[in-house]
């Protein structure tokens, strides 16, 4: 994610950018209690009742509880650490008159543990019929979870396939205050997910450690385009509207999702030179905004594949949208961005909301936090690689700016392992200047290689911050165990940046 105020950094702090915008994300949830039937699920009138489980029945084989939780310190209501999601197939109607959504979510993959029940998060929406199996499966919402009955005890390996009826409403948000999720507009909505929005619109394992390829079939009015992430299939036109078809066959976060609903023209580009679809899409009213960021988005790919190594999808486009001013989101191959910063013109502005969504692509996409607490292998990375394209453009100079930037951090709010405030100074400057100190420490050679190595080793996949220490360790051979306690482990930020090795 990017936000106007992750460029308030010294030289980078641009006039008009907006730097300080206030927004207090950090929203520390604890577990709800689950209590049995405290919150049953509507079920669809027709069908008979579900049955609410009652409570662990206490014998010799009671079955354990299923796990509310894939063990996030940070949001401990998301995931699930009994199921590993394979592939989800998404199918929906929104209708922007009364800005409801309504549809069903397929969802199969394997029991990673044993359990006769499963947990899917479930933040907002309603849900009707749960199907098991294709045969109606019995269901209760405890607080933040939706816990489907498979029917019998399953074992770690066995697959699960369960269909959920759920609608919502695209309420009015309010993003600068932490509102995730849907946020309808006059024709249609834009959507921002990250960390845990896509839970408030349909039921889904919400947690990046649990990748899964989609499908999504979109009906809209006539006249109206639903994007989605990955390729478009097919657009079908019905007596409800034309149905937008969307499929992402590469592993994704439920974060990453990117669903717009409005006016939208698409402009392919060329094919970059190392095979990279470059596809974009835009606002019908916008159209004539987009030309100066297809070779700009070219330019910043070629750069940031010589640094980080080849782009790790297919596909890549920028996505210029009615979302509010100030916010951009690395939504997986196709990057969210506000006509407001994206408006024809290109200047510093928006060459560090490009590049800053399109290095997340290598960092936070292809590799996402295996935690919440680890967001800066995301929003530092990012940001690095912005100082590192404006070097390129001859704007700044990298080791300037981490030296200015350093001086600049705040004092309180880490260790950048477990950040304060989830997108601030601290993670996304204070995480660009600790990689510039580990770039100086181990040199370039082994920085960039390390970085690459970090990108082939966990993409498609999620990992730690001991995780990126293991990597450059094996890529640097140096031992950084005192690195990482000054400057990712420790509670204050380190006064200077190590001199360059002779
Ligand atoms: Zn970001």
């Amino acid at each position: 994610m990017d936000l106007a105020r992750a460029l308030a950094v010294g030289a980078l702090c641009l006039a008009g950018v907006g730097c300080g915008v206030p927004r207090d994300p950090v929203v520390v949830r604890t577990s709800p209690t689950p209590i049995t039937g405290s919150s049953v699920g509507q079920a669809d009138p027709s069908e008979p009742s579900p049955s609410v489980p009652g409570p662990p029945e206490q014998t010799a084989s009671a079955p354990l509880p299923p796990s509310l939780s894939a063990g996030d310190r940070r949001f401990p209501d998301l995931g699930s650490a009994d199921i590993d999601v394979s592939h989800y197939d998404v199918t929906f109607g929104y209708d922007p008159e009364v800005r409801r959504l309504a549809g069903t979510v397929l969802v199969t993959g394997t029991l990673v543990r044993s359990a006769s029940q499963i947990a899917l998060d479930v933040d907002g929406p309603d849900v009707g019929a749960v199907r098991s199996d294709d045969a109606r499966a019995p269901f209760t919402v405890v607080g933040h979870d939706l816990i489907v009955d498979l029917g019998a005890e399953r074992s770690p390996g066995d697959s699960f396939s369960v269909e959920v009826d759920f609608s919502t409403i695209a309420r009015e948000q309010d993003f600068f205050r932490g509102d995730v999720g849907l946020f309808p507009t006059a024709r249609g909505l834009w959507s921002v997910n990250e960390p845990d929005g896509a839970s408030t619109w349909f039921p889904v394992s919400d947690h990046p450690t649990d990748k899964a390829t989609w499908t999504f079939h979109v009906t809209v009015p006539g006249g109206l385009t639903a994007v989605t992430n990955g390729e478009l299939v097919s657009a079908t036109e019905g007596s409800a509207g034309t149905t937008w078809s969307w499929r992402q066959n590469e592993p994704m976060a439920s974060y990453l999702i990117l669903l717009l609903v409005g006016d939208y023209e698409f402009v392919p580009d060329r094919v970059s030179e190392s095979g990279v679809v470059l596809d974009h899409v835009v606002l019908a009213s916008e159209l004539s905004t987009i030309d100066p960021y297809l070779g700009a988005t070219r330019d910043q790919l070629a750069f940031f594949e010589s640094l980080f190594g080849p782009y790790p999808f297919e596909r890549y486009g920028v996505a210029i949208t009615d979302s509010i001013g100030g916010l951009a989101m690395e939504t997986q191959g196709l990057s969210l961005f506000s006509s407001a910063q994206l408006d024809g013109t290109l200047g510093t502005v928006q060459q560090a909301f490009l590049s800053h969504e399109l290095a997340h692509q290598w960092f936070g996409d292809a590799v996402s936090p295996a935690s919440w607490n680890d967001i800066w292998l995301n929003e530092g990375f990012a940001t690095y690689a912005q100082w590192l394209w404006f070097e390129e453009l001859g704007i700044a100079d990298v080791d300037d700016t981490a030296r200015s930037t350093l001086l600049g951090l705040p004092a309180a709010g880490w260790p950048l392992a477990e950040p304060a405030e989830m997108f601030g100074p601290v993670v996304y400057d204070g995480g660009a200047t600790a990689l510039h100190a580990l770039r100086i420490t181990i040199g370039d050679d082994a920085f960039f290689a390390g970085l690459r190595s970090w990108v082939t080793t966990f993409a498609d996949d999620a990992a730690t911050t001991a995780d990126f220490q293991t990597v450059m360790e094996a890529t640097s051979g140096h031992d950084l165990d005192g690195f990482f306690e000054d400057w990712i482990y420790s509670r204050s930020v380190p006064s200077s940046l190590p001199q360059p090795s002779a």
